[in-house]
């Protein structure tokens, strides 16, 4: 899967600009990373840990104080780049409603190939396409307000994918969610990443919406402070105990159970993963 990385930062600094109430802040913190094509990556870590700066930097609405951030061999720095580098990689935030701008499903989704300049005949199959992904075609004439939070992020994301982006940044989407939203969400962004290859950076504060990536990333003042598999990352309990996180409910069970006397390997992430061990089959 290596070869030349879609996202590369390299010793990247940022620092906000000093404000009235608040002396300079250095909010990332000499990171270097690489993300690959295909890959889906998750980001923890708690508040003010540097998240969402990190995720501003990868579509350059952030550049870097001091290093270089070069997405898709383009460096973000450089002005004349920004347009194609944000054709190349869409972001997802918190807060569906503020995302959603028109008077239909379908018009939101055709926002933005219509600013890329596509022909009408080839954004109404990007529409249809991107509908079809999320799992939202049969809303395609339904006002956004009208739909549940769920539903209103997956359109969210469809206004993403319609422009064809290789990677797209999602910056806590489940947030203001139920878990039913949550669940969809999730389901979402998994099929994009497995099923049109689309590089998934996704930012969250639930531990189980972890355990799928194939990379975890955890920051720490405005540093990462810890990289692996999620079974690698959420073996390490008691680093993400002083970090303030949490392991995935499974994890802590199998942490209590061991403490028991009971032999479950460290970092079992899911209900499935503990029934094997509690009771193998043959
Ligand atoms: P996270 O997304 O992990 O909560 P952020 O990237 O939003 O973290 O913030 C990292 C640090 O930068 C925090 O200390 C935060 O207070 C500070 N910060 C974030 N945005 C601004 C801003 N616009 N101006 C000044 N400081 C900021
Ligand atoms: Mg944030």
């Amino acid at each position: 899967m290596k070869g030349q990385p879609l996202v590369r930062f390299t010793n990247v600094s940022f620092a906000y600009a000093k404000t009235q109430t608040r002396e300079e802040w250095r909010a990332l913190a000499d990171v270097n990373l690489e993300i690959y094509e295909n890959e889906f990556v998750a980001v923890l870590g708690r508040n003010g840990s540097g998240k969402s700066t990190l995720a501003k930097h990868v579509n350059a609405l952030l550049t870097p104080s001091a290093g270089q951030v070069v997405v898709a061999g383009l460096d973000t720095s450089v002005p004349q780049n920004v347009w194609e580098i944000r054709q190349k990689v869409g972001m997802v935030f918190q807060n569906p409603d503020n995302q959603l701008v028109a008077t239909t499903v379908e018009e939101d989704v055709a926002f933005g190939p219509e600013n890329l300049g596509v022909p009408s005949a080839e954004i109404q199959r990007r529409v249809t396409e991107a509908l079809e992904a999320v799992d939202m075609l049969p809303y395609r004439l339904h006002p956004p307000h009208q739909l549940s939070g769920g539903q209103k992020q997956r359109v969210a994301i469809a206004g993403i994918i319609s422009m064809r982006p290789k990677c797209i940044v999602l910056d806590e989407p489940t947030a203001m969610l139920d878990p039913a939203g949550r669940r969809e969400v999730m389901h979402t962004i998994h099929r994009l990443n497995k099923e049109e290859g689309i590089t998934v950076l996704h930012i969250t504060h639930h531990m189980d919406e972890v355990i799928g990536a194939d990379r975890v990333l955890v920051m720490d003042q405005g540093r990462i402070v810890l990289e692996g598999t999620p079974r690698e990352v959420f073996s390490q309990a008691e680093l993400l105990h002083e970090l303030h996180l949490d392991v995935p409910q499974v994890t802590d069970l199998a942490q209590r159970l061991r403490k028991r006397g009971l032999s479950i390997p460290q970092g079992t992430l899911t209900v499935n993963e503990m029934v094997m061990h509690l009771c193998p089959s043959d």
